[in-house]
């Protein structure tokens, strides 16, 4: 079974983790020049959770499925298969994996799922949203809306103007879900259901959002690529090479690190293994800590 979580006593609302793909990833490669007695300092909370022995950070690639008594949801839905993803990261290129046959385990009928939440357009984030049928790409949750945040859209219809990875994505990815009539384009705080809304966290990408679940008083916070790993929250002010494209996406973690940090909110990265974390202050920047007795 899959790693999930109830957030609030009644279980009326469930998020679960089905994972796509793990890739180990050097720290020197993520936070290139920061202070290796820094980082090691942070061993204490990173290990075993989002850290190995051999220092290197544990990055997962997961579909989060929020399941609330009114909708069956997606946030994210990982690289997909077969999708040419050369000039790219080279682990995204071509993937075969049982990415389906692991959303059926975790009880998810792709044809049940009713919405689809994308916090940005980025290749890990949209993948699954189509798959190959023959040779055409076609929707995999047929059934779903899929909500994109507009100004998130646009940027990207411009950017593939341009850039033809990005045309690339939109053709296999993004373009088959418009062209079955199944997009809703959204403002970036948009409320999807009494559960379930949409908070602004640009920087990663210029539309990006994070969703917030909330039930019985709880919330959980998935917070996309704003941090891809917990150990950003100790150096927010540093660029990794994954936010190459944006001016200002330490702004944003500044953001959401003081948003969440010394509250009881659950945080969940896009690439952070299970489990969530709460954001606790440290100094002049943050620490995550893992929660590891909230599975059911
Ligand atoms: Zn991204
Ligand atoms: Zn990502």
């Amino acid at each position: 079974m899959p790693d999930s979580f109830r957030l609030d006593s009644a279980g009326d609302v469930e998020i679960a983790y089905v994972e796509e793909l793990t890739l180990p990833t050097s720290v020197r490669w993520m936070l290139e020049g920061v202070d290796r007695e820094a980082v090691a300092a942070c061993a204490e909370w990173m290990q075993p959770h989002y850290q190995n022995a051999d220092g290197y950070l544990l990055q997962s690639i997961h579909t989060l499925v929020v399941r609330t008594p009114d909708h069956l949801m997606l946030v994210d839905t990982g690289v997909g298969n077969g999708k040419d993803r050369s000039g790219g990261i080279p682990a995204f290129n071509q993937l075969d994996t049982d990415f389906l046959g692991r959303l059926r385990e975790a009880g998810v009928d792709p044809l049940e799922v009713d919405t689809v939440l994308c916090t940005h357009m980025h290749t890990d984030h949209v993948g699954w949203d189509t798959h190959l049928e023959g040779d055409r790409w076609v929707p995999t949750f047929p059934n779903a809306r899929h909500l994109f945040v507009e100004h998130e859209w646009m940027h990207w219809h411009e950017v593939a103007r341009e850039t033809e990875a990005t045309a690339r994505l939109l053709t296999d990815s993004i373009r088959p879900v418009f062209e079955a009539g199944l997009v809703d384009l959204v403002p970036a705080d948009h409320e999807v259901s009494e559960h379930v809304r949409l908070v602004p966290s640009y920087g990663h990408s210029p539309g990006h959002v994070t969703v917030e679940v909330t039930a019985g008083g709880r919330t959980a916070a998935l917070i996309g690529d704003v941090m891809h790993s917990p150990l950003q929250a100790a150096f927010p002010d540093v660029k990794p090479p994954l936010d190459r494209e944006q001016a200002a996406p330490a702004a944003a973690r500044r953001a959401v690190l003081e948003r969440y940090a010394d509250t009881d909110i659950l945080v969940l990265g896009a690439h952070w293994p299970w489990p969530p974390a709460r954001l606790r202050r440290d100094g002049e920047a943050y620490r995550a800590e893992a929660v590891s007795d909230l599975r059911d």
